[in-house]
């Protein structure tokens, strides 16, 4: 069926307004051709009562008279009104009928003339009829005379018309049938028997860049990009069967055509051949055939970007799940046959979400077609990339030799994607967790292999992260207990099997106490004791977070009432804080509730909030973290230096203490006792007037290095690691407190 991507705008304009005129004045001239009207007299005479008899005469038998008493009122006449047969006297004054004949024929008026006149000799006679006069006849005449003249004019006159017609009717029809063909938006040709063209319409000069003139005598197959297949269906087949051909060609346009690109031209085209019977023989003898060659290339290239569309991801150019699914599927089924591996990987971003949430989508996408193109660059040619979901990717590894490749290439982007990237004026750091699973040994099918890779990289974001890890079967057990996850977080608070762990944070200039950071730990009773890390994310997925943040707060609000009563009052206790938690309309204000209730002022606690969670809607954590400092209650940046802090924002957020990540601290080099960043950390936070604690404290030239640096508190093994609520009594009976800062 045509649509409107087979026409191209240049066919669209190829009929101008000069070529529909003419096409117009061609269609009204057949129209003027069939008006047919009752023939109509005009009797010139100077003698009116003849004039007048004739007219009574003539109206008897119904033909439609018009009058003139001299040759110029005949003229007068015959310029207005059409009229088909003049009755003529010769003789009359001023301009006389052989003057009036003659400029009647001058002026190409083809009304037929009969000559009515006293004057009856042969010399007039022959030079009225040489003048143009088709009758003659003489007075006094009998009325029969008249009519049968009359009639005999008319249709001799008919005649001439009717062949005038009939050329004209031809002539119009031939320019209407060239017309449309030249206009046509389709190639018409016609081709001899030997396939030359013998016929091009106009359309070949856009389409290809030939004139017609170029192309007349040359051979189709010329044009042809393949002529091989259709030399064979458009010369060889019609010649046995009596039928049209349809078939898609590609058809090279004219080498160095002038406008438009050069790549060959798609056409649907359709070919009729044409035969005729030689009767001496009864033989049937090829003439030729003619064909009708419709651009099809715009179709084409809007059918390509809708199959390119349905296999592709719009956002980073990858093939999409269903197209992955097919290479999957084939990939399995080779390597059944050769007896040979293949490798599928689940590749998921680490902390995403976080960069959608902070930097915003558009930076987000960005930051998707970079990764894409990373990992992209790190892979073979065989392999097929694909992003399934919004920062998960597939990859397949066909013909895999060895696990360890799959491994080592697997290695090998999560160290590329380590690498720091720009996004507008932020440079972020964005790691990924990769599950791999291997046909034949983790999974037989598409379906199967996909899922336990997924299985493998969740293990791994359990276990930390940025890693690479391989299924085994041991992972659907613990697939399964993350199904009942919910189920015993939600127990494991009923019965009391979370614990509170207090670690000391130090002042490095005397080791006295500026506070203790509350952490939860999870006393599993099958799986033993639990970081929060083997707990918190999920926590956060399925919300059960919010249950266990209340009862951190207020088991740490009920620790500090104890430890007040006993007279050992830590300086701040600060409790950490998830997103979701703060997210909470009611927060600061249970918040300041429980702080009423235990007693306890609230300069006393100090919530831990991670960079990323603070930088979230900075207006709406404004209103809610000034409720919470209005209470007296400290805020602290937490792993400060991992995320993406503007400093104006940290200006305008009433943050008192920034937590600096223990990687900075990590990186102090031993030798020399050195780390840029951690000076940079130092200089922003005395800037801005905050608080400043180093986190991982481990060995003492960090200690040392830090304090020198100008950091005055820390946080650490070095000085203590968390400790349950009796060993932080003895602890905090011991060191003196320091003063906060
Ligand atoms: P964080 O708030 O940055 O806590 C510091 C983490 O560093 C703690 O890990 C602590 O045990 C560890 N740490 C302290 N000193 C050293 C050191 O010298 N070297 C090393 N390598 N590590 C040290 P932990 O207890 O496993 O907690 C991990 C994270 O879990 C915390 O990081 C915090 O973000 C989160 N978390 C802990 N308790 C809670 C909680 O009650 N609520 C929420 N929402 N998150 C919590
Ligand atoms: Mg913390
Ligand atoms: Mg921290």
């Amino acid at each position: 069926m045509p649509t409107d991507t087979d026409s191209n705008p240049s066919q669209k304009t190829r009929i101008s307004r000069s070529d529909t005129i003419q096409f117009l004045g061609a269609l009204e001239q057949l129209q003027k051709l069939q008006d047919v009207q009752p023939p109509r007299i005009l009797i010139v005479d100077d003698d009116k009562p003849h004039r007048e008899s004739l007219i009574t005469l003539l109206g008897l038998v119904g033909y439609e008279c018009l009058s003139a008493g001299s040759g110029s009122e005949a003229l007068a006449v015959l310029k207005r009104h059409h009229v088909d047969l003049l009755l003529l006297d010769l003789l009359m004054p001023g301009m006389d009928g052989h003057q009036l004949m003659e400029l009647v024929r001058a002026r190409n008026q083809d009304a037929a003339i009969i000559v009515i006149s006293g004057d009856a000799t042969w010399a007039a006679a022959t030079k009225a009829m040489r003048r143009g006069a088709d009758n003659f006849i003489r007075k006094p005449y009998a009325p029969d005379e008249v009519f049968v003249a009359i009639k005999r004019s008319l249709a001799q006159r008919e005649q001439r018309k009717l062949l005038e017609r009939k050329m004209v009717r031809q002539r119009v029809s031939e320019q209407l049938h060239r017309f449309i063909v030249d206009k046509s938006p389709d190639f018409i040709y016609i081709l001899d028997a030997s396939g030359c063209f013998r016929f091009v319409n106009e359309r070949i000069s856009d389409l290809l860049g030939y004139t017609r003139e170029e192309l007349l005598g040359c051979h189709f197959n010329s044009l042809l990009v393949d002529a091989t297949v259709t030399e064979k269906v458009i010369f060889n087949t019609p010649r046995d069967v009596e039928k049209t051909v349809t078939l898609e060609v590609q058809f090279n346009k004219k080498p160095g055509m002038k406008s438009g690109n050069s790549d060959p031209v798609t056409v649907e085209l359709t070919v009729q051949s044409a035969y005729y019977r030689d009767f001496t023989n009864g033989r049937r003898v090829f003439l030729g055939s003619y064909g009708v060659a419709r651009d099809i290339s715009m179709r084409k290239q809007v059918e390509s970007q809708i199959c390119y569309q349905a296999h592709h991801d719009h956002l980073t150019g990858l093939p999409n799940r269903s197209l992955f699914n097919d290479r999957l599927a084939l990939a399995i089924k080779q390597a059944r046959r050769n007896k040979g591996k293949i490798a599928v990987f689940f590749i998921d971003l680490d902390h995403f979400k976080t960069i959608n949430d902070t930097l915003g989508h558009a930076l987000g996408d960005r930051a998707l077609e970079a990764i894409a193109s990373r990992i992209e660059n790190c892979i073979r040619r065989g392999d097929t990339l694909s992003r399934i979901g919004g920062d998960e990717f597939v990859l397949l590894m066909p013909q895999l030799k060895m696990e360890e490749d799959a491994d080592n290439l697997a290695r090998n982007i999560v160290e590329i994607l380590q690498a720091p990237l720009c996004l507008g004026h932020h440079e972020v750091i964005i790691t990924a967790s990769i599950g791999i699973a291997v046909y034949p040994d983790h999974g037989r099918d598409a379906n199967t292999l996909i899922n336990h890779a997924d299985l493998a990289m969740y293990e791994i974001k359990s276990r930390g992260k940025n890693n690479v890890g391989f299924y085994s079967p041991k992972l659907d057990k613990v697939h399964l207990s993350n199904l009942s996850f919910e189920v015993e977080m939600r127990n494991a608070l009923e019965r009391n099997e979370f614990i509170i762990e207090y670690q000391p944070q130090v002042r490095l200039g005397d080791g006295s106490i500026r506070g203790l950071e509350a952490l939860v730990r999870w006393q599993h009773p099958t799986r033993g004791r639990l970081a929060p890390c083997d707990f918190i994310g999920k926590a956060e997925e399925n919300q059960t977070i919010l249950p266990l943040g209340n009862w951190v707060i207020e088991q740490v609000l009920h620790d500090v009432r104890n430890w007040r009563k006993q007279g050992i009052d830590p300086p701040v206790v600060a409790i950490n804080v998830s997103a979701l938690q703060l997210r909470q309309s009611n927060f600061t204000t249970v918040l300041v509730e429980l702080l009423q209730r235990y007693d306890i002022p609230g300069h006393c606690i100090e919530l831990e909030l991670t960079e990323n969670v603070i930088m979230q809607d900075v207006n709406d954590k404004m209103r809610c973290l000034k409720k919470v400092t209005d209470a007296g209650i400290r805020i602290a940046i937490d792993d400060f230096g991992t995320g993406y802090s503007s400093l104006s924002n940290l200006q305008r957020l009433p943050v008192d203490t920034l937590k600096m990540d223990q990687s900075f601290v990590d990186g102090i080099n031993p030798a020399t006792g050195e780390n840029s960043m951690v000076s940079i950390i130092i200089a922003m936070a005395r800037g801005l007037g905050l608080g400043l604690i180093a986190e991982g404290v481990e060995k003492p030239h960090q200690a040392q290095y830090l304090e020198q640096a100008g950091c005055r508190q820390g946080q650490g093994f070095l000085f203590s690691t968390p400790l349950n609520f009796s060993s932080t009594v003895r602890y905090l009976e011991q060191a003196p407190c320091g003063p906060v800062q």
